[in-house]
């Protein structure tokens, strides 16, 4: 069946939300989603979305947000890029709450602000209360109020629509592909505009905060049409993830006063990070608490840390943060009240992804070359306002915002985009990939390589990373996409067939896991999220860079380091990278 809409929109996050109320006033747009669209993992966000108000740190300037976020980009970020969302932040932020968003108030009614790492005022002098939040629900919030929205401008939407192919021909995207989920069956949407907002990929990995549709499909599909992914080597890896399952437990408890503790009880982080403690920025932490489990100062000596927050009183964890009380009782059974949460890193945001530019459009190479009506933003796309790190809170604020660009700049592009002729075969990736899935008879299942894949990505290519790690995990990733090929699934039905769903996410994961190692292998220095025990320093003179990832036939990849990073803002004439002080 072919639906044909002005623009198509694959993501009901809050980046794919965020564009479709502004597209939905003024043109046809559909939003398709592989989950409910409230169920995006947006939903799950908990600490705030940064924007400097100045409600309570009263002198805060757009300018010490931007500092803040180039340094905690470790200058990889695209300063033009990062100045227009330090200055757009607080309207798009205040535009959710004239549109009803429940955030925190403070006593006289402002929205509440809180401490988040890395963000300061006056150029890293002392921590800004820069975080806009609604207790530990603020992607909850922000994800309701953005759909009552879309219901408001005649959003059309597609639930349960797996988005399995992008249709893209000399330049141009012409539409994607996609399976009903509950009834079966390949659609193909036909706009002239297609906006990918399709989010993270945690799940390539074994501790994991993300939900479990965060596979990263939008990044593998791109590269089917042959187009590159940008600085893949930069994981996030939060610090503060339940041991054992890597559910979040939000960076806001450590800015209300939570400690971290070694297995001695003592707060190591005063031996790494001495002026900011916990509240150092989040590569760093995750770093010296890896250091403390590898070392063996982990409690009783295993891979945990202690969280403690109980000394911040029963009345203040129930009002801000009755969400991550709740799942430490129900996931790692401990009353954070009374005891410390056990924690560990989780692999929990992609700086990395579709390389576009600060009007959302998605480019194709070092000289950042536009496409022809394909858009991206949010956790998907990089922009590169988040450089090798992200800074807590700047990425709610990126979706909502790069969203928000990506659908004034579609509204104002659509006059000037036509429909693209589909080719004679649209279907025929797709379909290819749905029939040999459905039809298959070979020994290996799904399983068993994702578990292999997540191990071996956390082992391999987690916080620390060695050339001889990442060389054998390059092979992995080649044995496993050898062992996919002989991937069966047992459940050959067409409605919610989960087991081929996730079969065809598999696939996916182990393609775009191939342009992490590759990037982290050849990216010979340390940097934001990216440290390499072997090359412990950051090297500005050979890899200030972005790295282009562009798939080759044979599975492995070819890697550019051609693509400048943009040093200075629009108007401010930037900041230069200094000397490391940690
Ligand atoms: C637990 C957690 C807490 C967080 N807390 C914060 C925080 O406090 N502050 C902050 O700034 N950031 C936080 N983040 C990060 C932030 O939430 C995300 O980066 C951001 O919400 C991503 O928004 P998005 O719209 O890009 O993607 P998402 O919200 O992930 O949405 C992706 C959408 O794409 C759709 N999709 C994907 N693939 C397909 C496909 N093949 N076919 C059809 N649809 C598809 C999905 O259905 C979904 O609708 C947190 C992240 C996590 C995991």
């Amino acid at each position: 069946m072919i639906h044909r809409h002005d623009v198509i929109i694959v993501g009901a996050g809050l980046a794919g939300s965020r564009a479709a109320v502004e597209i939905g006033q003024v043109a046809d747009v559909a939003v398709l989603s592989k989950v409910y669209p409230s169920r995006s993992h947006s939903g799950a966000a908990q600490g705030g979305v940064a924007a400097a108000l100045g409600n309570i740190s009263k002198t805060d300037r757009w300018e010490f947000h931007m500092f803040d976020t180039v340094k905690g980009s470790d200058y990889l970020g695209d300063q033009d890029a990062i100045e227009l969302m330090v200055r757009e932040a607080p309207e798009t932020v205040i535009e959710m709450e004239h549109w009803g968003c429940p955030f925190s108030r403070t006593p006289e009614g402002k929205i509440a602000q809180r401490k988040f790492g890395g963000h300061t005022l006056d150029y890293g002098k002392e921590p800004a209360l820069r975080a806009c939040y609604s207790a530990d629900y603020t992607g909850h919030v922000l994800l309701h109020t953005l759909h009552e929205q879309c219901l408001k401008h005649n959003v059309h939407f597609y639930s349960e629509f797996q988005v399995l192919s992008l249709i893209f021909e000399n330049n141009k995207a012409i539409g994607v592909v996609a399976l009903d989920m509950v009834n079966g069956g390949l659609h193909t949407f036909y706009g002239r505009a297609i906006m990918f907002g399709t989010g993270g990929y945690g799940r390539a990995f074994k501790i994991t905060s993300n939900a479990h549709a965060n596979t990263g499909d939008g990044l593998a599909l791109v590269t089917r049409v042959g187009l590159p992914i940008q600085d893949m080597e930069f994981v996030q890896f939060h610090p503060t993830g339940l041991w054992q399952s890597g559910i979040l437990v939000t960076e806001g408890a450590r800015g209300e006063g939570g400690h971290l503790k070694n297995g001695e009880g003592r707060r190591f982080m005063e031996d790494y990070a001495p002026t900011l403690m916990e509240l150092a920025p989040r590569d760093m932490v995750s770093r010296s608490m890896q250091t403390e489990i590898d070392e063996g100062r982990g409690i009783d000596g295993k891979d945990y840390i202690h969280l403690d927050v109980s000394h911040l009183g029963e009345a203040k964890l129930m009002e801000r943060l009755p969400q991550i009380s709740e799942l430490a009782m129900n996931f790692a059974g401990v009353d954070p009240r009374k005891e410390p949460i056990p924690i560990q890193p989780t692999a929990h945001y992609s700086m990395g992804g579709i390389p576009a530019n600060a009007n959302c459009r998605v480019t194709i190479d070092e000289k950042r070359t536009e496409t022809e009506g394909f858009y991206a933003a949010g956790e998907c796309s990089c922009i590169s306002v988040h450089g090798a790190n992200r800074l807590g809170t700047n990425s709610l604020l990126e979706a909502l915002l790069f969203g928000r660009r990506a659908g004034k700049q579609i509204v104002e592009d659509l006059p000037h985009l036509d429909f693209g002729e589909l080719p004679a075969d649209y279907e025929g990736a797709a379909k290819e990939e749905v029939d040999r899935m459905m039809t298959s008879t070979g020994k290996e299942k799904v399983g068993t390589i994702r578990k292999e894949l997540q191990e071996t990505m956390m082992i391999d290519c987690g916080v620390f990373r060695t050339k001889g790690q990442l060389e054998k995990q390059r092979e992995k990733i080649l044995e496993l996409q050898d062992r996919y090929k002989h991937v069966t699934i047992d459940d050959k039905s067409q409605r919610f067939n989960t087991d081929l769903l996730e079969a065809i996410e598999m696939s996916h994961m182990l393609e775009f896991s191939g342009a992490i190692v590759e990037g982290a292998l050849q990216r010979e220095e340390s940097r934001g999220g990216h440290s390499r025990k072997d090359f412990p320093k950051r090297d500005d003179e050979k890899f200030l860079k972005h790295t282009l990832a562009y798939k080759q036939d044979d599975g492995s990849w070819k890697l550019t380091f051609d693509k400048e990073v943009i040093l200075k803002g629009i108007h401010h004439q930037g900041f230069e990278p200094m000397e490391r002080k940690y």
